[in-house]
C-alpha cells in the first residue's frame, strides 16, 4: 500500500506540530502533501523546507506574499504551489489529491476547508471541534453521503471512538467524557473573579493553543465537546455525561447496557489520538511515554460544579434549542475568549457574555450553511457589543 496522502490544516499550531511529528515518524504509511496556516509564514517556510509539500496555503495574504518571496530566494527547495487569502485553504483542499485531511485550524475559520475536504471525497480527521459545534448536522450528513470517514482527533472522542469497538451501537447506554477541570478546579468563585490571563493559561495536564486552554479553564471546552460528541456518535444529549478527572489518564468511557464500562487510558499526549486518526483502522508503533499504573498514586473522579462552571449547562441548553443555537454559543465564546486574551474583560465575563448572546438569539431551525454563517456573524457582533457596553466583573 502506498502511504496515505495527508493534508494538514493548522500546521503551525499545537496539534499541527504534533501531526508533523507523527507523519515524519511513519514515512511508509503517511505522506504530507499540503499544509496550511493563517499568518506565521516563517514557521511555514521552515516546514516547507523540512517536509517538501506540493502545496501550501496561508489565509493572511501578506504572509503568503512573504512566504513566496522567501521560497523564491531559496534555491535548495522544490517550490510548492502557494494559495493565499481566505479562500486559499478551500481552493487548496479542493485541488489537492489526498486521502485524508487533518483539520486543526482553531475556531470557526476552519469550517469551510473541512467541508471542502468531505465534499471532494477525502476522509476528515477532525481536531477543530468548533466546526462540528457550528454545523454538526451538515458535516456528518456530508460524510455519510460521500461515504467518507469523520474521525475524531480530540482525545476524549478518540477514546470513545476506540471504546465503542467493544459493543454494538444499540448497546450503548451512555458515554462519559472526562475533563481535567482546568486550573480553577479547586478555586473559589472569588479567586475565579480575580483570575488573570497568566493563571488561566496555566493548564495542569495538557499543553495546547491559547484559545482551547482558556476554554479548558471555563469548562467551555467540555461544553463544546458534549456538542461534538452528540454529532460524532449520533447520541441524544441525555446519554452524554461529564466527569472531572484531574489526572487526564482515563481519556473517556463508554457504558454499555449490560453495565460494562469500557475506556481508553494513556499518558496525556495528543500524538496518540492524532496518529490513530491518521492510521485508522490500523495501529502503528508510537514512542510515547508508557503508562505505568503502579507509578500513579491515584486516579480520582468528581462531579463538575455547575455553580462555578455554567458552561456545561449551557451546552445542554443549546443542544435542546438546536438549529443555530450551538453556532451562537461558539461564536460568542470565540469573541469573549479573544477579549479576555487581550485583557479587556475579566475571566467570569467570558461566560456572562456567552450566556447573554445565546439568550438573545432567535434560533433558526435546520439551518443551511449560509444561515449558519449569518448566525455566526450576528453573534460575533452581539458579543462584541456586550463586551463594549456591559460593566465587567473585575470592576
Ligand atoms: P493553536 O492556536 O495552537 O493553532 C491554531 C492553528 O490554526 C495555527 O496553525 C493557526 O495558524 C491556524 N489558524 C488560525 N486561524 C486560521 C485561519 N483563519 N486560516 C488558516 N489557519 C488558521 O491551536 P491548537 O493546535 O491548540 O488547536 C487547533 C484545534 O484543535 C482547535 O479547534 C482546538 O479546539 C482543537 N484541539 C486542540 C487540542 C490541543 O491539544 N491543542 C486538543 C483537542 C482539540 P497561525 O499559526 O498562522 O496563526
Ligand atoms: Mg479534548
Amino acid at each position: 500500500m502506498p502511504p496515505k496522502r495527508v493534508v494538514l490544516l493548522g500546521s503551525t499550531g499545537s496539534i499541527g506540530e504534533s501531526t508533523l511529528e507523527v507523519v515524519e515518524n511513519l514515512p511508509a504509511d503517511l505522506k504530507l502533501v499540503a499544509l496550511a496556516a493563517n499568518s506565521q509564514w516563517e514557521k511555514v517556510f521552515r516546514q516547507v523546507l523540512r517536509h517538501a509539500p506540493e502545496s501550501v496555503a496561508l489565509s493572511d495574504p501578506a504572509g503568503a506574499t512573504r512566504l513566496e518571496e522567501a521560497l523564491d530566494r531559496d534555491a535548495t527547495c522544490r517550490k510548492p504551489r502557494v494559495y493565499a487569502g481566505a479562500r486559499g485553504l478551500v481552493d487548496m483542499v479542493r485541488a489537492t489529491e489526498a486521502d485524508i485531511v487533518l483539520g486543526a485550524v482553531s475556531g470557526a475559520a476552519g469550517l469551510p476547508a473541512n467541508i471542502a475536504a468531505l465534499e471532494t471525497g477525502k476522509d476528515l480527521a477532525l481536531a477543530n471541534k468548533e466546526s462540528l459545534v457550528m454545523s454538526g448536522a451538515i458535516l456528518t450528513r456530508l460524510a455519510r453521503e460521500r461515504g467518507r470517514r469523520l474521525i475524531p482527533v480530540d482525545s476524549e472522542h478518540s477514546a470513545v471512538f476506540q471504546s465503542l469497538h467493544a459493543g454494538g451501537r444499540d448497546e450503548v447506554e451512555s458515554i462519559i467524557l472526562t475533563a481535567s477541570g482546568g486550573p480553577f478546579r479547586e478555586a473559589s468563585i472569588d479567586e475565579m473573579r480575580r483570575a488573570t490571563k497568566a493563571t488561566a493559561l496555566r493548564h495542569p495536564t495538557w499543553k495546547m493553543g491559547a484559545k482551547i486552554t482558556i476554554d479548558s479553564a471555563t469548562l467551555m471546552n467540555k461544553a463544546l465537546e458534549v456538542i461534538e460528541a452528540r454529532w460524532l456518535f449520533d447520541l441524544p444529549p441525555e446519554k452524554i455525561r461529564v466527569v472531572i478527572h484531574p489526572q487526564s489518564i482515563v481519556h473517556s468511557l463508554v457504558e454499555f447496557h449490560d453495565g460494562s464500562v469500557v475506556c481508553q487510558l494513556g499518558t496525556p499526549d495528543m500524538k496518540v489520538p492524532i496518529q490513530y486518526a491518521l492510521t485508522y483502522p490500523t495501529r502503528k508503533p508510537l514512542a510515547t511515554k508508557r503508562l505505568r499504573l503502579e507509578e500513579l498514586s491515584s486516579l480520582t473522579f468528581q462531579a463538575p460544579d455547575p455553580g462555578r462552571f455554567p458552561a456545561l449547562r449551557l451546552a445542554y441548553d443549546v443542544l435542546r434549542l438546536g438549529g443555530t443555537a450551538p453556532t451562537v454559543l461558539n461564536a460568542a465564546n470565540e469573541v469573549a475568549v479573544a477579549a479576555f486574551l487581550r485583557e479587556e474583560i475579566a475571566f467570569l465575563d467570558i461566560l456572562a457574555c456567552v450566556e447573554r448572546t445565546v439568550r438573545h438569539h432567535d434560533v433558526v431551525a435546520d439551518p443551511t450553511l449560509d444561515e449558519i454563517f449569518a448566525a455566526d456573524a450576528a453573534a460575533r457582533d452581539a458579543a462584541s457589543h456586550t463586551i463594549q457596553t456591559t460593566p465587567s466583573h473585575s470592576r
